[in-house]
């Protein structure tokens, strides 16, 4: 009986223990997550189409998509 009860406590402790790791991983997932940067997104100017500011390309007229139709506008 003595043998059981050490046997239901040691998978507890092994439950336990994993369940602390997958908090972790689920915390660092979440942080992540939250300090991932936000793209700010601009319109392309002629075609309307979106584009993160990163990818835009300065056109005569403004903020342009990057296609050289759009370009040459
Ligand atoms: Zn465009």
């Amino acid at each position: 009986m003595g043998k059981v009860l050490i046997w239901i406590v040691i998978v507890f402790a092994v439950l336990f223990v994993l369940r602390l790791v997958n908090a972790q991983k689920a915390k660092r997932r979440h942080d992540q997550r939250a300090n991932a940067p936000t793209q700010t997104m601009v319109r392309c100017v002629h075609c309307g189409v979106f584009v993160p500011r990163a990818d835009a390309k300065p056109g005569p007229a403004g903020l342009t998509c990057g296609d050289p139709a759009c370009l040459s506008r």
